[in-house]
């Protein structure tokens, strides 16, 4: 008989496991899903200028290619999109249940299945499986940063993941406070409808262009017609991101091109000598995300926009005050993350001997693999712990992740629960640490890569082709078995 699954989100890691469930003839699954729809981040990420920053013909599933996508690197709604479509070509919607959050999942001993629990519109509920696959994402919960009187503004606050469209910004002053990736996406809209822009620094991004594209009717008939096409082209933009980007992060060959890359591009864009110094990055290109866009500089310029890197001091009703004086404004909009390192927090999750997964992640969120964690059976993630990247796309990782546990699925099936053992997870943490030492994340640089103790609990230190290699199957001897 199949296990009963649970899956925590509807973004691409829930559905990628659907799919994968579905192919496999295992419709036993439920996808429990806080939203209102199914699409994860590009549900949630409606800013202005939202889009990705992988091409999508590489940033999709590699059982449903496109080839209608209008641009080489589409917008939110065109993936927001793809991913419905992937829900209704897949019959995943009669098994996805929207506006349900998952609170907790209780592993019962006895029984050797997981209570999990949810709330919902109609009320609480708790239901019984044998497997927990959380494709909760890793940057899915806000960061509002925490700075004194924030709730003494007297305009309209949101967070850029949350972004407010009743808010009309036209002919409005605007304060965004953060630079990085969504930041550099949204402000040259804001800045063409905005009175004044403020754009506020605590460390500049390194920027590197983004050689969008229009894919026109000729280029995406071509692209559908000869499949070959579409396989080479994304397995060029594949290769480029293991081989040339990946060395950029890993102190290798490519390190000096992307730096130069980026600081011509910075020459090229922002004349003004004195903005330019403002906006060069003291640490090592890669240490933080590199923000890839093309017109985040050029907003920059602007006479009705000031990059301001005087510390901030306090929100203020009338706008944000720093060190050196008021900066007014109507809307303040915060592009200041997501809470990375925290993973499956919001959910209360109980392993065997009533260890709770928080309190095991106190010094940090690990994971095998990033996948499975001891004294956790039959738990298994999706885009976990140091499976993260700078330089390719997190839908190739999900992918691996999903076919590593589609191959435990028989094992547990059999041999009951399935928990990995300590010394696999001490080996793991090892061979991660040792891969780990040599990134250029370590540099002194503060990233969202990091937890507050200063581990890398975000990225994955290999390149994504060791991670297919590791992840094909699963080991049994790295695990324990009930039976
Ligand atoms: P998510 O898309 O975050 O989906 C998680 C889902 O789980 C959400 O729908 C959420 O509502 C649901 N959920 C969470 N908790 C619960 C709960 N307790 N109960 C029920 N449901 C719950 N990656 C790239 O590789 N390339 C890119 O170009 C790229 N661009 C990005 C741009 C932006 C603006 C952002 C924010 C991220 C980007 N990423 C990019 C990273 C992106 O998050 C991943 O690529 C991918 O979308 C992760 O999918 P996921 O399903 O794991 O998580």
């Amino acid at each position: 008989m199949s296990p009963n699954i649970a899956i925590i989100g509807a973004g691409f890691g829930g559905l990628c496991m659907a799919v994968r469930l579905e192919k496999a003839g295992i419709r036993s699954y439920t996808i429990f899903e806080k939203g209102p729809d199914v699409g994860g981040t590009w549900r949630d990420n409606t800013y202005p200028g939202a889009g990705c920053d992988i091409p999508s013909h590489l940033y999709s599933f590699s059982f449903e290619k496109y080839s209608s996508w209008t641009r080489r690197y589409p917008g939110q709604p065109e993936i927001l999109d793809y991913l419905r479509r992937c829900a209704d070509a897949h019959g995943l919607r009669p098994r996805i249940r929207l506006n349900t959050e998952v609170v907790s999942a209780t592993f019962d001993e006895p029984s050797g299945r997981w209570r999990v629990r949810t709330t919902s519109g109609a009320g609480a509920g708790e239901e019984v499986f044998d497997v927990v696959v959380s494709a909760m994402g890793q940057l899915n919960r806000p960061h509002l940063p925490d700075i004194p009187g924030m709730s003494d503004f007297a305009g309209a606050a949101f967070h850029s993941a949350r972004w407010d469209h009743s808010q009309d910004l036209a002919g409005r002053r605007v304060a965004v406070i953060g630079n990085g990736s969504s930041a550099a996406q949204f402000v040259p809209k804001v800045a063409e409808v905005a009175a004044h822009l403020d754009v506020f620094q605590r460390t500049p991004s390194w920027v590197i262009p983004k050689p969008d594209a229009v894919f026109g009717p000729r280029m995406r008939a071509a692209l559908h017609r000869v499949p070959f096409l579409q396989r080479a082209y994304r397995e060029w933009v594949y290769r480029y991101g293991e081989h040339t980007l990946y060395p950029a992060l890993a102190g290798g060959w490519s390190a000096d091109l992307v730096r130069r890359r980026a600081l011509d591009h910075l020459r090229a864009q922002v004349p003004d000598p004195e903005l330019r110094a403002r906006l060069t990055p003291d640490y090592p290109v890669g240490c933080k995300r590199v923000v890839i866009d093309s017109g985040f500089y050029p907003a920059l310029t602007r006479p009705d926009v000031d990059v301001v890197t005087d510390p901030i001091v306090r929100i203020v009703p009338e706008g944000v005050r720093t060190v050196a004086g008021l900066r007014e404004a109507d809307v303040i909009v915060y592009a200041t993350g997501f809470r990375t390192t925290e993973f499956l927090a919001p959910v209360r999750i109980t392993g065997r001997g009533g260890r709770v997964l928080a309190e095991e992640w106190r010094e940090g969120a690990e994971a095998y693999l990033g996948i499975a964690v001891p004294r956790f059976p039959n738990l298994f993630l999706l885009y976990g712990p140091n499976t993260n990247l700078g330089h390719n796309s997190i839908v190739f990782m999900i992918e691996c992740q999903v076919r590593y546990i589609m191959g435990c699925l028989p094992h547990l099936a059999e041999r009951g629960p399935m928990e990995v053992r300590p010394e696999a997870m001490a080996t793991w943490r090892r061979s991660l640490d040792r891969a780990m030492s040599r990134m250029v994340w370590q540099a002194g640089c503060r990233s969202w890569y990091k937890n507050e103790a200063g581990r890398v609990t975000g990225n994955w230190p290999g390149t994504t082709m060791l991670y297919r290699r590791i992840t094909r199957a699963p080991r049994p001897d790295a695990f324990r078995f009930a039976r």
